[in-house]
């Protein structure tokens, strides 16, 4: 596909985007004017997360409407108003404080998609406790680390992952004072500092006064996805909530009366800044399935819960699309109006294919658990550059900078020269920390930049183009080349379902590019197609740039949350330690 095919934004909106005027709205933005379509604390006790998400709607209008709609693994559905999840969030910081844990402390939560997650979320919130999700796949030795590293006071859990991984640990965990257990068969543990998590919030009040609350005190404790390294945990602060709501009016166009889907687990930053938190703040209807992938079951969800606004994952719409557009024409899915994807560089054929399947193209948006929320993004009324992250938001300024040989960071002008990926502090949502690593985080600052770790290029209408993390991009005979490129290119071929692109060192050209490609259903691997993908390859790519080497694999290993961990892929085609593999997702999932 060339780089410059363009979607050209419909202007016969259903709903006329948030953002209608993408100069204009950064020209008029304000973080100040973004913090006063908060409420804050009543008496100016300050700003809280839980507050802005639901006592604020609780108390007015939408105290009748649907908050979250959670869909169980077997159908069951349960559904909660803002004024009920107001009053159980209010159950458990009352919880937290019959248990000793108060302000500060860290309430971590490892659960599926239930609904006691997102009531212990929003309760800790309340309580000003921290709170870190932990995704409920992890082993025990992720787990335990994790709770280390934060020193957890309190977790919450269910009584089968209890069971299976922290009874055994719980000696080595002396600081972890209080387990709340979410029963499911009700044989509820009586073990000292371990709690039946019902039974504890049905003693306790549904009327709570969240205390002051600075905007700068710590709210959120989120593991990144390990997909470089080990992973970090990034601190962000209650501040944090006027970059989720504004970016979720703005990126992902959320309106009142919208019926929401992300499809993020909460144990990832996406899952809980746009699972749980932005879609609250801005008074919307939010659908949380407990069930894992599933074509049939995820246009099922599309469908009869009427979505709208749907944000999901490069590695799903991968899967949708190797399911095939005719899978998605069985369903009526008329109520969809915006599409989002984020999490790993969305191909072009994947946005593409969007608009020849739903009608409406997937708009990519660009983040990191540091920044806390959307920094980059396809606005409804902007025109797609499939294979583009987009524009940067109102309020963020983002630019592309190189390090000079005295050390010193500067930033480039021109446009479509590739460099490191920054940000100017100051968003309401950028992370305040590594916890417990303070050298990690001094490190991420050069020049008066935060600098993300992804190159990319912005071109001259100010689009910026992911170019790969500055630790995969293969330098192969005096040229720089970024694994999406080739694996964009790549995935334009008919028979392939997903490519992983790594540099091999070569004693000639330094390194060459290899492709580990996964095919679609009905094609079998043999030399010819070999031959042909790289033929291919080199017609699209040219030949500097196209895989000298392609290996067929069943999956491509990936991150529980989903992307393609090219380190492994590395290290296993050269026999090298496997390095942290806590978050590598496992068959048994
Ligand atoms: P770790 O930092 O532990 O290696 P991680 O960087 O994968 O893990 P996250 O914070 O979950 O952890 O992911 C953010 C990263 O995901 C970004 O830095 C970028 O590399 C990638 N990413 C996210 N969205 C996009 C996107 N739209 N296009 C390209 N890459 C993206
Ligand atoms: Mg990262």
């Amino acid at each position: 596909m060339s780089s410059d095919t363009i979607i050209k934004s419909p202007r016969d909106w259903r709903e006329a985007p948030n953002l209608r005027d993408y100069e204009a709205a950064r020209a008029d933005f304000s973080w100040e004017a973004a913090r006063r379509e908060l409420e804050g604390l009543p008496d100016n006790l300050g700003l809280n997360i839980a507050h802005e998400a639901v006592d604020r709607h609780a108390s007015g209008p939408k105290r009748d409407q649907p908050a979250i709609r959670c869909l169980g693994k077997k159908g069951d559905v349960r559904e909660f108003t803002y004024g009920e999840l107001s009053a159980l969030s209010n159950r458990f910081a009352n919880a937290l404080q019959r248990v000793g844990a108060g302000k500060g402390d860290r309430v971590y939560v490892m659960a599926g998609r239930i609904p006691e997650l997102y009531i212990a979320a929003l309760g800790a919130l309340k309580n000003r406790s921290v709170f870190c999700p932990l995704f409920s796949a992890f082993g025990p030795e992720p787990v335990r680390s994790r709770l280390a590293i934060g020193q957890a006071r309190v977790l919450v859990t269910t009584e089968s992952l209890y069971e299976r991984k922290i009874s055994r640990l719980r000696s080595s965990l002396p600081f972890l004072e209080s387990v709340l257990l979410i029963g499911e068969a009700g044989k509820s543990t009586n073990a000292p500092g371990t709690h039946d998590y019902h039974r504890l919030l049905n003693q306790c009040s549904d009327r709570f006064s969240i205390a002051a609350t600075a905007p700068e005190d710590v709210a959120l404790l989120h593991f990144t996805s390990g997909t470089t390294g080990t992973p970090k945990g990034a601190v962000h602060v209650h501040e944090a909530v006027v970059a989720h709501h504004a970016t979720g009016k703005l990126a992902l166009d959320l309106h009142p009366g919208d019926v929401f889907w992300c499809t993020a687990d909460p144990g990832w930053v996406t899952g809980a800044s746009y699972g749980v938190i932005a879609p609250l703040t801005n008074g919307v209807t939010s659908i949380v399935d407990e069930a894992g992938f599933d074509p049939d079951r995820w246009y099922g969800i599309l469908q009869n819960h009427k979505v709208s606004v749907w944000y999901t994952a490069p590695t799903a719409i991968r899967m949708l699309m190797k399911a095939g557009s005719a899978l998605a024409r069985k369903y009526d899915l008329h109520a969809l109006r915006f599409l989002a994807s984020v999490g790993e560089p969305l191909n072009p054929e994947a946005v593409v294919w969007g608009k020849e399947t739903f009608g409406l193209p997937f708009h990519d948006n660009w983040w990191q658990t540091e920044t806390g929320g959307i920094m980059i993004a396809n606005f409804a009324s902007m025109n797609i550059k499939p294979g583009s992250m987009g524009r940067p938001l109102p309020g963020v300024e983002a630019a592309i900078v190189r390090k000079k040989s005295n050390g010193t960071v500067e930033a480039i002008q021109e446009p479509n020269v590739e460099g490191e990926l920054a940000l100017r502090p100051g968003w309401p949502s950028m992370f305040r920390g590594y916890w417990n690593e303070p050298q990690r985080y001094e490190k991420c600052f050069a020049g008066g930049y935060y600098l993300t770790g992804d190159l990319a290029r912005r071109d001259a209408d100010g689009y910026y183009w992911f170019v790969g993390r500055k630790d995969d991009v293969i330098k192969t005979s005096g040229h720089l080349v970024g694994p999406f490129e080739v694996e964009s290119a790549l995935m334009e071929h008919k028979a392939v379902a997903e490519a992983g692109v790594i540099g091999k060192p070569d004693p000639v050209a330094m390194e060459i590019v290899k492709a580990f490609v996964s095919l679609k259903e009905g094609y079998a691997e043999s030399e010819d197609l070999r031959r042909e993908l790289l033929g291919f390859a080199r017609t699209r790519l040219g030949a500097a740039v196209a895989p000298k080497q392609i290996d067929f694999v069943a999956a491509l290993p990936r991150t529980r949350s989903g992307k393609i961990m090219r380190r492994l892929l590395k290290a296993r085609e050269l026999g090298l330690p496997e390095g942290d593999l806590s978050t590598l997702e496992t068959s048994e999932e």
